[in-house]
Formats: structure tokens, sequence, C-alpha cells
């Protein structure tokens, strides 16, 4: 049955999207080729809308390469009740480990319980317990705690005043290569992307805008400026959501955000038996020790971003010396050498609302916001702010909601729900 759909939609890839008719060049144009834009894409494509990207670097050349890479359910958003947040991720992680088998793979996840960490391991066993509820019980929100006699294979995890060890099941992928996979899927069903092309401004009109950005033309280097139509804009942007609706006419309302960038660092040796998840001892925030190849993956932080460009977001010293602390402190053979042992370092930006406390603690539900928000008419240009690699899909399908009506009827050629995703 999926199989005669699949064929269906494959066969349906032949045939170019709809022209948009009614003096416009596409249905929906996007701008972002991170996660987020390219999962509208995929799910405006799918709907049956003709459909142009604008990335202005590369595809996950942002926020969507930096991540920690994991589709996860968000363990510890249960400490802020964010309940709703971890259901549809769990949801969406059952979904992903389906559809991209060879992109997403469930891993072991170990939570050690020292003598100083703050979360006791009832309230982890509690944790746990939800997060499987949550998950529907299915056989991937098992957990269980390991016996003392299966401490000494962990990976060199460091054993003194260590009290207890919990594990458990998440996801893990490779945040750019998903990125591209979408963008396949998304151009399989029809859409264009234009890379690089680089979006410098929209004008918001009765219904719809006249978009203009830079883009060279095939074989040549001088990027001209052109335009083209589009019934609805997506502003995808992630960390350059603002910059983006700067450079949009009438002056578009801004949700307040703060950027909090996050950086990983990589280190020789590798973790055989999953991924750990440890509470810094300084602040109470977890931190992932994750097995990348031969390589140990080691993040993350949150540090205000104060830079101008969020392109040139990079590791900073304190946040290096933050991560080195914590390898040396909890698997000190993956640094004999110190902070010389570290291998590459980099950061990515997160977009959170604004507000005052912990960006720790802050949410992580993605919020939408439309040019119409309080005024009659269709919207005529939607923002994503935030969100998660793992919930993309979710997100997309909750963007097309939002600006459907603004577009016409069309017949859907696919569901989203059902494409699968392979590496190249
Ligand atoms: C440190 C860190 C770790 C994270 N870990 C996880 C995790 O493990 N799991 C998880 O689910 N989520 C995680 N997240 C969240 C997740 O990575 C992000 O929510 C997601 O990648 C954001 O994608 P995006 O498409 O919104 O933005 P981006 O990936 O930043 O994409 C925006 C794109 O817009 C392009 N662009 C900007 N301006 C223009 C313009 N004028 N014209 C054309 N193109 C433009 C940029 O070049 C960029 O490619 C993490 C985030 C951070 C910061």
């Amino acid at each position: 049955m999926v199989a005669t759909r699949e064929r269906r939609i494959r066969e349906s890839a032949a045939v170019p999207a709809p022209a948009a008719g009614g003096g416009f060049d596409y249905d929906v144009v996007i701008v972002g080729g991170g996660i987020h834009g390219v999962g509208v894409a995929q799910a405006a494509a799918a709907a049956g809308h003709s459909v142009l990207l604008l990335e202005k670097s590369a595809l996950a050349s942002g926020t969507s390469s930096r991540s920690s890479k994991l589709i996860h359910g968000g363990l510890r958003y249960l400490e802020s009740f964010e309940l709703s947040l971890v259901r549809e991720s769990l949801r969406e992680r059952a979904l992903l480990l389906r559809l991209a088998p060879d992109l997403v793979r469930l891993v072991p996840f170990h939570i050690p319980v020292f003598r100083s960490t703050r979360r006791r391991p009832l309230l982890i066993r509690a944790g746990l317990s939800l997060y499987a509820l949550l998950g529907n019980l299915r056989p991937a929100c098992r957990f269980r705690r390991l016996p003392r006699s299966r401490w000494d294979d962990l990976d060199g995890l460091v054993t003194r005043d260590l009290q207890a060890v919990y594990r458990y099941f998440d996801g893990q992928t490779d945040d750019a290569l998903l990125t591209e996979a979408v963008m396949r899927s998304a151009m399989s069903l029809g859409a264009e992307l234009q890379v690089p092309a680089r979006f410098v401004g929209a004008e918001l009109g009765a219904g719809g805008c006249e978009v203009r950005y830079l883009s060279a033309s095939q074989g040549t280097a001088d990027a001209k400026e052109r335009t083209c139509r589009a019934r609805v804009l997506i502003n995808a942007a992630g960390p350059w959501v603002h910059r983006v609706l700067e450079a949009v006419s009438p002056a578009q309302r801004k949700v307040p955000i703060e950027l909090v960038q996050g950086a990983h660092v990589e280190v020789r040796g590798r973790l055989e038996r999953g991924i750990y998840y440890i509470e810094s001892p300084r602040d109470g925030r977890a931190v992932f020790f994750m097995p990348r190849g031969e390589m140990t993956l080691v993040g993350t932080t949150e540090v205000r971003f104060r830079g101008d460009d969020p392109g040139e977001v990079h590791a900073l010293r304190c946040e290096r010396i933050y991560l080195t602390r914590l390898i040396r402190r909890y698997f000190p053979r993956l640094l004999p050498d110190g902070r010389q042992g570290i291998v590459r370092a980099w950061a990515g930006i997160r977009v959170l609302p604004a507000g005052s406390g912990h960006a720790f603690h802050r949410s992580r539900e993605t919020v939408l916001a439309g040019d119409r928000e309080n005024a009659a008419g269709p919207p005529r240009l939607l923002s994503i702010y935030g969100g998660k690699l793992t919930t993309y899909r979710s997100t997309a399908e909750k963007v097309m909601e939002r600006v459907a009506p603004a577009l016409p009827a069309r017949r859907p050629v696919a569901d989203t729900a059902r494409l699968t995703l392979s590496p190249p």
C-alpha cells in the first residue's frame, strides 16, 4: 500500500509543479535552507503548491549543521512542564526512525547520578517514566537502572562518587545530511531551489508579495537582483529572522527574542556504549557526550550571542574551558593532554523567547508569527522563530495550516508522514 503510494509520488515528481497563476510566479517562496525552510518546502510541494526556496550560502550552513544532532523527545523539557512539546517530539522521533532509517538511529543514552548531582535518582526515574508514558510506552521508550557490575564497561566514565546510572534510548542523526535529504524530497515533488541566492527585500501587496533576491546565473560569478511574485513568503532564516523582517515593507512587528549561542567541541576517542547525559556541577545544566565516528562530540553551552552577524558565531574561550573541565572531570581518558586534545570547536545559535533567567530554562516551543495577526485577510508573510530539528516536519505542517487561507486549493501529491528520506 505504502509502496504503491511512494511509486505514485515518484511518478508525480516528473510532473512540474503547477503554475501559480493569477500573476504569481510561485504559491510559496521560502527564505532559508535550514531544516525549517526545507521542511516547509517539502510540505508545500506535497500539498501540491509551486515552491521556490532561496538560500544565501549552502543548505544547512546555519544552525542546522551545528546542533547536537539528536532526534529526541527532550527529556529535560519535562522539568519545565513542556509536555506537549515532548509528546510531539517523541511522535516525530518515532516517525523519523521509520521514514529515515539510514539517517536516524536509536542510541542508548546514559544518565549517571553522582553524589553531587542535583537531580536525584527518584526524580530521574520519575522523569523517565513520564517520558515513556508520553511516548506511548513504545519499546523505544523503555529505561532501566544499570547494575553496579556494569559501570566499569561505560567507556571510562569516572565511577568515584557515582551512585546510579540510568539507561534509556533516543535518536541520533547527521543534521546537515537530514536537511539535504528533506530538500531532495521536496525537489522530487517539484520544489525549486536557488542557492546561493540572497533574499534582499519584499513588498507586501493586497494579495501577496514581490520578492527581491540576488543570485548569479549558472556559470557566472556576478550576482544580479531578480524578482518574483509569491502568494506567501515564509521567513525561515533562523537566527537571521529579524534581518529578513527588516527588509520587508511595510515594516513588520518583531517577536522579542534573544540569540543564544551553543558550542560543541570534538575530541579524539570513541564512545562505544552510546551517549552520556551529564549534569554540570557548576550550574546544573545537562551536557551530552556523544560518539561521532572515531571522535567524541561534547556540548553544549548557552551564552548570549553578542555579535552583529549570526554567520560569524564561533566557540568562545569560556565555552571551550567549560566543556574541557567537564570532559576532564568525567571522561579524563578523552583528554590526556589537557585542552590541546580538542580537535575542533564550533557554535550555533538558538532563537529563544526574550526573558529573564537562564536560557537553559526558557521555552523551546516554536513560535509562528504572521503579518496579519490582528487584521482581517490571509497572511502574506509568516516567520518561524526557534524550534527543534526533531519537530521540523510537524512545524512545517503547522506553517502550511496557517498560510492555507492565502493559497489556492491544490490536489495534494504526497503526505510528508509517509515520504521516506535517505542519504545521497
Ligand atoms: C547548539 C545547538 C544544539 C541543538 N541541538 C539540537 C538537537 O540535538 N536536536 C534538535 O532537535 N534541535 C537542536 N537544536 C535546535 C535546531 O538545531 C534548530 O532549531 C534548527 O536547526 C533551526 O533551523 P532553521 O532552519 O530555523 O535555521 P538555520 O538552520 O539557521 O537556517 C536558516 C538559513 O537561512 C539562511 N538565510 C539567512 N538569511 C538569508 C537571506 N537573506 N537569504 C537567503 N537565505 C538566508 C541561512 O544561510 C541559513 O541556512 C540545537 C540548536 C543549537 C543552537
